[in-house]
C-alpha cells in the first residue's frame, strides 16, 4: 500500500484534540453566549469535514461557512438539529437548492430578502435565515434604509423563521479601536428595528479582547485553530497544525554557486544545500524567497533563492549531517515555528498561510478523544 505521507508534498498533522480544547476554552469565555464554529475555506486549510464533526461531538450546535457549495459538502456529515449559515448569502438560481438541502442563507440584501421570502410564501412554510446588517464595514449586509424598508413591509419576513441578526466588525483585532464601539451601537440600533432574533457580532478577536457584550452567538475561526486573532498580544491558543515537508536532494555547493530561478541567490563560501517538496502550488508563499526559513533537526534553515512551484531549497549547512537524508522530514509549521511567524517572514497573516495550504498534503488527524489517541490518515 503507498504510504501517503512519503508520496505527497508534505504532511499536514491537525491535533483534533487540542481543536476541540480551544473551542471549550473560548467557548467558557463568551459563555452564556453560545459558540459556533466557522468552518469556510475548508475550515481555514484543516479540512472542514473532520474538524466540523469533532467540533459538533464536543457539542457545537453552529457552523458557518462562505459558499452554498461549502454547505451542501458538509451538510451531509452534520446530524440534522445542526445549522448550517451560508455567509455569502443567497446567490439568484440558488434558493430552492438552498431550501431543499437545509442550508440556512445568511441573507445580505433586499433581493435576498424578498426571494428566500417569496419561497418561503409559496412552500407555505417559514424558511430559516440569518439577516446581516451592515453596521459600517460596507462589505454585505442591509443599510439602514433596507432595514427600515424591511422592518415597515409586514409580509417582508412572513416566509422566514428570522433565527439570527448580526453583523461584522472590521477592526476587532484591534480592540482600541473607536471603529468597534460605533458598530457595536449601530448594529443594535439597526436590529432593535426587526422582530426579536438571537444577535451575533463577534469573531475570534472580540472573544479574546477585552470583555465586551457577545449577544447570542459568537463566530470563531482563527482561534480554534490555534492562529492568533489579536494583534501585539500573546496568543492563548493550542496550536493546532504541524506542517513538515521532506528533503528531496542534499548536495554540497561551491562558493558562488547561483541557486533556483533567476539565480536570485549567490553561495557565500561553500555550504551544505537541501530541496525540499513543498512549493508555491501548495500554497508556501513565494514571497518566503530569501527570507523564510524552515527547521531541520531542530536548527534553523534559511530558504535560499526563490520558491518554486512544487519546490524550495534550504541551506543546511548549520543542520546535524544525521537529519539530511533524503526523505527526512523538515518542519514548517510547529514547535519551532509558528504559523505566526511564517506569516510575519510572508508579509501576510495566519489566516492567509492557513487558508492556502493546499490539497497536496496528506492531512493526518490526531484524534479528538485522548483515549483512542492514535493517528489515522484521511484525505
Ligand atoms: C470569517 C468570518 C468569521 C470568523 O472570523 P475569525 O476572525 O476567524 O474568528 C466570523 N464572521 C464572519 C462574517 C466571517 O466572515
Amino acid at each position: 500500500m503507498l504510504r501517503p505521507d512519503i508520496v505527497a508534498a508534505g504532511r499536514l498533522t491537525i491535533d483534533l484534540h487540542k481543536l476541540v480544547r480551544n473551542y471549550e476554552a473560548l467557548g467558557a469565555r463568551v459563555a452564556p453566549a453560545r459558540l459556533a464554529a466557522v468552518v469556510k475555506a475548508n475550515a481555514y486549510g484543516l479540512g472542514a469535514t473532520a474538524v466540523a464533526e469533532a467540533l459538533e461531538t464536543a457539542g457545537c450546535r453552529t457552523f458557518f461557512v462562505a459558499h452554498l457549495s461549502e454547505a451542501l459538502s458538509l451538510r451531509r456529515g452534520l446530524a440534522d438539529h445542526s445549522e448550517v449559515f451560508v455567509l455569502n448569502g443567497l446567490a439568484p438560481g440558488s434558493e430552492a437548492l438552498c431550501a431543499e438541502m437545509g442550508c440556512i442563507p445568511v441573507l445580505n440584501s433586499l433581493e435576498q430578502v424578498s426571494s428566500w421570502n417569496d419561497l418561503g410564501l409559496a412552500l407555505g412554510q417559514t424558511l430559516p435565515a440569518a439577516i446581516q446588517l451592515d453596521s459600517g464595514m460596507v462589505r454585505l449586509g442591509l443599510s439602514e434604509e433596507d432595514t427600515r424598508q424591511v422592518a415597515a413591509a409586514p409580509e417582508a419576513l412572513a416566509g422566514i423563521d428570522l433565527r439570527l441578526v448580526m453583523s461584522h466588525l472590521a477592526c476587532a483585532d484591534n480592540p482600541a479601536a473607536e471603529a468597534n464601539h460605533r458598530q457595536r451601537r449601530r448594529f443594535d440600533e439597526m436590529a432593535n428595528l426587526l422582530p426579536p432574533a438571537p444577535r451575533s457580532l463577534s469573531n475570534s478577536a472580540s472573544a479574546l479582547g477585552p470583555p465586551a457584550p457577545h449577544g447570542d452567538l459568537v463566530r470563531a475561526g482563527i482561534a480554534l485553530y490555534g492562529g492568533a486573532a489579536l494583534r501585539d498580544t500573546p496568543n492563548p491558543m493550542q496550536p493546532v497544525v504541524r506542517l513538515e515537508a521532506a528533503i528531496i536532494q542534499v548536495r554540497t555547493v561551491p562558493d558562488g554557486a547561483g541557486v533556483g530561478y533567476g539565480l536570485m541567490y549567490t553561495t557565500k563560501g561553500v555550504r551544505r544545500l537541501a530541496t525540499v517538496s513543498v512549493g508555491y502550488a501548495d500554497g508556501w508563499p513565494r514571497r518566503l524567497g530569501g527570507r523564510g526559513a524552515v527547521f531541520v533537526g531542530g536548527v534553523r534553515a534559511p530558504i535560499v533563492g526563490q520558491v518554486s512551484m512544487d519546490s524550495m531549497t534550504i541551506d543546511v549547512t548549520a543542520a546535524p549531517e544525521t537529519a539530511l537524508r533524503p526523505g527526512a522530514p523538515v518542519e514548517l509549521i510547529g514547535e519551532h515555528q509558528s504559523l505566526e511567524q511564517v506569516a510575519a517572514d510572508a508579509g501576510a497573516i495566519g489566516y492567509e498561510i492557513l487558508a492556502l495550504l493546499g490539497p497536496r498534503y496528506t492531512r493526518i488527524y490526531c484524534e479528538a478523544r485522548p483515549r483512542d489517541a492514535v493517528t489515522g490518515a484521511k484525505s
